[in-house]
């Protein structure tokens, strides 16, 4: 299928575990920011929200009742984006009890990542046993994985554990360029990685700081879906600080003028088989 007549998924990574209000003061924080800053993303064109919590000092935490919390709000709302939970090695603690605390809510999706990395400032840990421990916690809750691939070898780590029926087909990746430590954004990485994930895959690309916007335009390109958010980059270009709507209303620009319309929540859900 030619890739203009695919409809295109924006996923909007709200806050991350790394901004902060010093850093960007649009940075959504509490609870109560993080939801509605969800609900003007999906009015600005996002599928998908892509969620991390924070603790009372701004702390990046895993703690299941401030996810509950907002879950709650957007449901108080009745919005109808798809929530993504991030269980990611950088919520203040490293076992699959601690990072999966959060499964059993009624979330559609959650971040999965099948392998470890470095970040600048710590070891990105996934040990195989955790992987497991995560993903059959997702499939009891009928929760989709988004296998978050900072290199190659975590695509073919996924290839594995789908062999070993750990993880389920269709697959949906996150293909994340140009965090520090792991592979950098170059056209040339991005096409490997695109070519490497099973058929019948689908995927959606990050690009971290400077890479945004060729690896994202790229992503456009290749019939990919694309993240955008404030997790990703705090800057809208040199000097000018992002908003995640600014970052959503450029994918959208970028989009239309290579030909792809943006699917809606319910249009998302069908492309990557969720069933609520
Ligand atoms: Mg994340």
């Amino acid at each position: 299928m030619s890739y203009r007549k695919k409809k295109l998924i924006i996923t909007v990574a709200l806050t991350g575990n790394v901004p902060t209000k010093e850093m960007n003061p649009y940075t959504p924080i509490t609870e109560k920011e993080i939801a509605e800053e969800a609900i003007k993303c999906q009015k600005a064109g996002a599928a998908v929200a892509h969620i991390h919590v924070r603790d009372e000092k701004g702390e990046p935490t895993c703690e299941r009742e401030r996810y509950k919390k907002v879950l709650d709000l957007l449901e108080e709302r009745g919005t109808n984006i798809i929530t993504q939970l991030s269980t990611g090695a950088r919520g203040g603690g490293n076992t699959a009890e601690w990072r999966g605390q959060m499964l059993d809510l009624n979330a559609e999706m959650a971040s999965l990542s099948t392998g470890s990395s470095n970040f600048p400032t710590q070891v990105n840990a996934n040990s195989f046993d955790l992987i497991k421990e995560l993903a059959e916690k997702m499939y009891t809750n009928n929760i989709k994985p988004e296998i978050e691939a900072f290199d190659l070898g975590m695509i073919d780590n996924a290839i594995y554990l789908l062999r070993k029926g750990v993880l389920r087909a269709p697959l949906q990746f996150n293909l994340v360029m140009h965090v520090r430590g792991s592979v950098s954004g170059t056209p040339r990485n991005l096409l490997h990685m695109a070519e490497s994930i099973p058929e019948g895959s689908t995927f959606t690309v990050s690009g971290i700081g400077p890479s945004q916007v060729p690896m994202l335009t790229m992503a456009i390109l290749l019939g990919g879906h694309t993240r955008t958010g404030l997790e990703d980059t705090v800057l809208y270009d040199k000097g000018i600080l992002a908003t995640n709507v600014m970052l959503i209303e450029r994918i959208k620009r970028i989009a239309k003028e290579l030909g792809r319309e943006i699917a809606t929540p319910d249009e998302a859900r069908e492309i990557l088989g969720i069933i609520k």
